[in-house]
């Protein structure tokens, strides 16, 4: 299960349930869950420190050509996530100084995590409600990867062509 912790705000109710229905239904015959994502995707997920600098995280994601990172302690444990949206929220707050912050100043410390049998569906309404598009996979204590919207996309874009090819080969014969 996903364990939410963020209450979301919704400016548009009916746009959102429109969407969400929207979702359902284009998943909703979808077994997969976060650990088949994570299969073809790997396992690998680029952490930082909490007195990492912002610049320092920025060259970190520019390196990996990713949009988050995970915060983590000298223990290994995660103690937060900082995605490209809170540098930019961060630029905008303080122009002059943002880059000499650290990653604690602007990570997000009540991360919304999943586990490997979480369905992509339920990852999907997570990242909807919560308005985020990152969620780290736990598997038990450990962090078995991290899922990001584009991730799902692509996982599900391939189970509809795989789809497709099937119901074109039970047509053809
Ligand atoms: P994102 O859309 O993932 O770039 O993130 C938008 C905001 O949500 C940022 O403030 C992130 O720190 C935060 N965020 C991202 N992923 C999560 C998550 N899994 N749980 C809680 N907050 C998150």
């Amino acid at each position: 299960m996903v364990s939410k912790s963020k209450k979301p705000h919704f400016g548009h109710e009916s746009m959102h349930t429109h969407s969400q229905s929207i979702e359902a239904a284009v998943v909703e015959r979808s077994k997969a869950t976060a650990a088949h994502i994570l299969e073809t995707k790997g396992h690998d997920v680029v952490s930082v420190r909490p007195k990492d600098s912002i610049h320092k995280v920025t060259e970190v994601m520019k390196e990996h050509g990713i949009g988050s990172v995970i915060v983590k302690d000298q223990n290994g444990h995660m103690v937060g996530i900082l995605t490209e949206r809170d540098i930019v929220r961060g630029f905008a707050d303080e122009p002059d100084n943002t880059f000499d912050e650290i990653a604690e100043d602007l990570m997000t410390r009540d991360v919304v995590t999943a586990t490997p049998e979480t369905p992509l569906l339920v990852l999907l309404h997570s990242m909807s409600e919560g308005r985020f598009r990152h969620i780290p996979v736990l598997d038990g204590e450990h962090i078995a990867g991290l899922v990001s919207i584009g991730d799902v996309v692509k996982f599900r874009l391939r189970e509809l062509e795989y789809e497709a090819l099937k119901l074109k080969q039970m047509i053809v014969g």
